[in-house]
């Protein structure tokens, strides 16, 4: 329902600017004019709402979703594009030339020098700005590098297009939709300033220390951290956080996490990490003591409120960590649901927690099914990869049609996982699920 509210806001948003120039004064022109027109309003529009899609905002990214977040804002950039590139080509009318029937020159665009300058510099880099982002790990050694890019990009070419368009524009000439992109540009701005600064200026207030660093299985580690001089973090099981661990809070060094600790477990922040990149790779040898900010909590992988008979939790490698908080929040909240966990690993070594999984197996309602796909000689669990026909034999009793499905691993596990639920007849609002990765 809220994501339904959160579509609504978002076209009105976007169809605003359109709304105000069709309901304006203007003398009509070629209808190919017009149409050039209404896509170059519907382009900037959509790149100044882009910088509220960026995942850093809970009213949104905690309503739909990280992931959905994440591909909206990817589809709607390259949307942009298409109608930005397509805009200047529709034009019939000659730029600035005056024609006998328009003596005040109101049927084309007026003060075409600077102005066209910055929409063109903004035609100019958008493209590029698009394309480095597909390609982001060919281009920047650090996705730190990226972000800082990418952000600065993004303000850099919504300069040039509100320059262009209040000024080249002829519908922007109505001061009511010349204040109306201004205060959409300067909310795109004051976005960037929330969380580059806003946001940063809170955590430095709510610092947490490294409690405990410790191997967790192969390539993985636990990080526990606690809060420094405040309560600590008010989250729903199944969340994450971005944490920066020894920088600055004003620092672009920061990672998502989900956070496997549960709720009731109050205080400390537990983290499962794989070793991946320039920072998860450096994990085993953080200092206990270090400092820590947390932005946080993200997200909408959460079962609380959800009051479906069961719950199928599917998780591949290091997607375990959030199943952990949900799994340890359900026991302490005496949750007596029947609870199915289907968990893939390479290898045994690299299952996390097996002895709390092995403890959760022994209560009634707690089915643990470990699968491995290059087991020891003595295995005796499932072996292989998380297949559809092992999710059928699991979850296709028509009973657990209703349940609630979590999903969280490498994306192809998820996109089997979905496929074969889906099949089974589970609807996809039943289903939750968390990419590690929006690349
Ligand atoms: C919602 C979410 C929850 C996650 N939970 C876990 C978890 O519980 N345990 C775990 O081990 N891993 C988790 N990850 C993956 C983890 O964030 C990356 O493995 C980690 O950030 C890699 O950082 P790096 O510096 O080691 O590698 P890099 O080489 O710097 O980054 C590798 C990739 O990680 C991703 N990444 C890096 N930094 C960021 C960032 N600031 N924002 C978004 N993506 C980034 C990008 O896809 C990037 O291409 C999660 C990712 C997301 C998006």
């Amino acid at each position: 329902m809220r994501g339904l509210w959160l579509i609504g806001l978002y076209l009105g948003i976007v169809l605003a600017p359109l709304g105000l120039a069709a309901t304006g004064a203007a003398p009509p022109r070629p209808a190919l004019d017009e149409l050039a027109s209404g896509l170059g309003m519907l382009a900037f529009a959509i790149l100044l709402a882009e910088f509220l899609l960026s995942g850093r905002f809970r009213a949104i990214s905690g309503s739909v979703g990280m992931d959905i977040t994440i591909r909206f804002h990817q589809l709607l950039a390259r949307t942009c594009l298409v109608l930005a590139m397509v805009h200047p080509f529709l034009y019939t009318s000659p730029f600035g030339a005056p024609v006998p029937y328009d003596p005040t020159r109101q049927l084309v665009l007026t003060e075409p020098g600077v102005a066209l300058a910055t929409g063109a510099a903004a035609w100019v880099l958008l493209p590029a700005f698009v394309l480095i982002s597909l390609g982001k790990s060919a281009v920047f050694k650090t996705y730190e590098g990226w972000r800082l890019a990418h952000g600065l990009g993004a303000a850099l070419i919504a300069g040039f297009a509100w320059h262009h368009t209040v000024h080249a524009g002829r519908y922007a000439q109505d001061p009511l939709l010349k204040g109306l992109w201004t205060a959409l540009f300067v909310v795109a701005l004051l976005s960037l300033a929330f969380v580059y600064i806003v946001r940063p200026l809170t955590q430095s207030r709510k610092p947490w220390r490294v409690k405990d660093v410790r191997r967790a299985a192969e390539r993985t580690w636990d990080v526990v951290l606690e809060p420094e001089g405040h309560a600590g973090l008010n989250y729903r099981a199944g969340q994450f956080a971005w944490i920066n661990i020894g920088h600055s809070p004003f620092s672009l060094f920061e990672n998502p996490f989900s956070i496997a600790s549960a709720p009731a477990e109050t205080g400390v922040l537990r983290f499962v990490i794989k070793e991946f990149g320039d920072f998860t790779s450096q994990i085993g040898s953080i200092e206990i003591g270090t400092e820590a900010y947390i932005d946080g909590p993200h997200g909408h992988m959460t079962v609380q409120g959800h009051t479906a008979p069961g719950i199928g939790l599917i998780a591949g490698g290091v997607g375990i960590a959030p199943m952990l908080s949900i799994l340890r929040q359900l026991e302490a909240d005496g949750d007596e649901r029947p609870v199915t966990l289907i968990y893939g690993n390479r290898s045994p070594d690299q299952i996390v927690d097996g002895e709390l999984l092995m403890e959760l197996s022994t209560r009634p309602n707690i089915e643990i099914v470990h699968v491995v796909s290059e087991p020891a000689p003595d295995w005796q669990g499932e072996m292989g990869m998380i297949s559809a026909s092992l999710i059928e034999r699991r979850f296709g009793a028509p009973s657990r049609r209703d349940w609630l499905y979590v999903l969280c691993g490498p994306p192809a596990m998820m996109i089997k996982a979905e496929r074969t639920l889906l099949g089974l007849g589970v609807a996809q609002t039943n289903i939750l699920s968390e990419h590690f990765t929006y690349d």
